[in-house]
């Protein structure tokens, strides 16, 4: 019988496992029985794996006094037959949540990996660093290394630290020192002395940047030997050359650009008078009276290499050849910071990048009912920081330092994260030396809105109503401001247990310059456990109503257009629709 041995027992699942046999020909034979039971046990006990298009209940009960060892048992996985789900149910670490993976690749599924170590799964070796621009040096021990990572074997890291890359599972770490463990290893030298372990996998990092100069009419063959002879002699992996630099004049000279084009590196040129402004060990009168810098080599490797605030060193000084001169400089990468909102609260009104940063974060910074909001989704080996309430700037001085020192952080706060929140605190404290991104979340008057009605439909203000930053004067000279323009406005942080007088005192100031009638929304957890939506009017908030407001909740007052239309709030668009 074929390796996996596919159950089918319905006509739709043996469909899709002719379709699985076609795919992967001498691995595949479709398993048909009467009963499923009976063809369950056949693969179970005839194939080295077994997919079964049942019911992951029925396969457990069917396969459950057959179970043994799982070192010896073939791997199990179950797709329902609407193809959305492959889920590894036996035999997770020895080959089923590998075969979940190539399911989910062939048949569009997704992959139900529900070991503790699958963030393999998120961060594939084959690709691990990949989007840093990191290439592996030799594939030949990926697979065993990937092996000896997903079974949970002390697994050293080297030099992994230096690059904002993803988490890799916590047997994974720069402390392990058992003799014989595998290593994964960033490194642009050739030369790093190999240890015992016979599993090494090593990434080239894109961390060289190869200066050149040369006369009018250079070969490309004395260039690339030049550039060979330097790499070669300070033990530096071509690889990891990120790109060729050299200043503007020499851009279309035919011998460098063969030469970088030869082995796919890219060629960058800068002008003269930038590079002049680098400091260079070996500057020469004579190349500044010819070009208009006085290198060009050493120059532009440093120059290309310090790019975007980046730290930069030169690593082979100025050599030559007849016509060339070649110099290599090595960048530290800059660590990178995502700050990511999560939005209101429900996990379906997260965005799917921030999900995305979420895994690709090796550490996330967070007040602690955020992280725990989304800890399930963290990668295993993802550092954790959490925070009570209060040290907003702690935390996002954490964030900025973890970034800095060359980490992959994710720093959250609900909602969108620059809303009231932990942006603007860490990009206050965030230099040039570190990247930032950001995504945006669901802020908590756009997702109480749509429970109110469609209150936003024309100019509308956010005001935070707590004075803990904000001197209270200044919160109520925009109140004020937003009555006379006559602006929707949502209040954010309206009311706590000691901050109880200026919600109703802001109320006040709005309804002197809009009706009684005019429309309130206020939403407790939107999109939370707990959500309670209340429609009333200011009239309503004024007499009472603004007690049922406290700090969970975000409270939209309507303009003087706005109002209630079948129950909802509506602000009109203003323009006029029809003549
Ligand atoms: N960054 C957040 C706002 C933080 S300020 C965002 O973009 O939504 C905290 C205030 O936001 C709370 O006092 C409350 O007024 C409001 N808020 C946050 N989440 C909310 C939710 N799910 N439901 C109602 N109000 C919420």
């Amino acid at each position: 019988m074929g390796a996996i041995g596919v159950v089918a027992v319905t006509a739709a699942g043996r469909a899709v496992g002719e379709r699985l046999r076609a795919v992967w020909p001498d691995e595949v034979e479709v398993v048909t029985a009467d009963r499923p039971a009976e063809a369950l046990q056949r693969a179970f006990r005839d194939s080295d794996a077994v997919v079964a298009f049942v019911a992951v209940g029925a396969t457990v009960r069917v396969l459950a006094p057959l179970i043994g060892d799982k070192t010896t048992d073939p791997p199990v996985v179950c797709v329902d037959e609407a193809l959305r789900y492959a889920v590894p149910v036996l035999g997770g670490h020895y080959g089923a949540n590998t075969l979940a993976h190539r399911l989910s690749k062939t048949l569009g599924c997704t992959a139900v990996v529900t070991t503790a170590s699958d963030s393999v799964a998120a961060t594939p070796l084959d690709s691990y660093g990949a989007d840093l621009g990191c290439s592996v040096a030799d594939p030949a021990p990926l697979a065993r290394v990937g092996a000896r990572l997903l079974s949970g074997e002390p697994v050293r890291l080297e030099g992994t630290r230096e690059w904002p890359l993803p988490p890799l599972p916590p047997n994974a770490a720069p402390e392990v020192t058992e003799p014989g463990a595998a290593v994964i290893r960033v490194d642009d030298r050739t030369d790093t002395v190999v240890t015992a372990s016979a599993d090494t996998l090593v990434y080239r990092p894109p961390s060289l940047v190869v200066g050149v100069g040369a006369a009018r009419g250079v070969s490309a063959a004395e260039v690339t030997e030049l550039i060979e002879a330097a790499l070669t002699d300070a033990a530096l992996a071509g690889a990891s050359v990120r790109c060729v630099a050299t200043v503007d004049l020499k851009a279309d000279e035919s011998g460098i650009v063969e030469a970088a084009r030869q082995r796919g590196w890219r060629l960058r040129a800068f002008p003269a008078a930038d590079l002049a402004a680098i400091d260079v060990p070996h500057p020469s009168e004579l190349v500044r009276s010819e070009v208009g810098t006085p290198s060009v080599a050493e120059a532009a490797a440093l120059h290309a290499a310090a790019l975007d605030g980046r730290s930069a060193e030169l690593v082979v000084a100025k050599r030559k050849s007849p016509n060339a001169t070649v110099a290599v400089a090595r960048l530290r990468p800059r660590g990178r910071l995502c700050v990511v909102g999560l939005g209101p609260g429900a996990r379906d009104l997260t965005a799917p990048r921030a999900l995305a940063q979420l895994r690709r974060a090796s550490v996330v910074v967070g007040l602690d009912q955020y992280i725990d909001q989304i800890r399930d989704l963290l990668a295993p080996g993802t550092q954790v920081v959490a925070s009570g309430l209060g040290q907003e700037e702690e935390r996002a001085r954490t964030a900025v330092e973890q970034a800095r020192a060359g980490a992959a952080v994710a720093l959250i706060g609900s909602g969108d994260a620059g809303v009231y929140a932990m942006a603007s605190p860490a990009l206050d404290a965030a230099g040039t030396d570190i990247d930032v991104v950001g995504v945006p979340g669901i802020t908590a008057a756009v997702a109480a809105a749509h429970l109110l009605g469609a209150p936003l439909g024309h100019d509308h203000a956010y005001i935070s109503l707590s004075d803990l930053h904000t001197p209270w004067e200044a919160i109520e000279r925009r109140v004020r401001a937003a009555a006379e323009g006559d602006f929707t406005v949502c209040f954010y942080n309206p009311r706590s247990r000691n901050r109880d007088w200026q919600f109703p005192r802001a109320l006040e100031l709005l309804a002197a310059h809009r009706p009684p009638e005019t429309p309130v929304g206020h939403v407790r957890n939107a999109a939370r456990d707990g959500e309670r939506v209340t429609v009333t009017t200011l009239a309503d908030m004024l007499d009472g109503g603004a007690a049922e407001v406290d700090m969970y909740t975000v409270v939209v007052v309507g303009s003087t257009a706005s109002r209630i239309v079948a129950g909802r709030f509506v602000t009109p668009r203003g323009y006029r629709w029809k003549e």
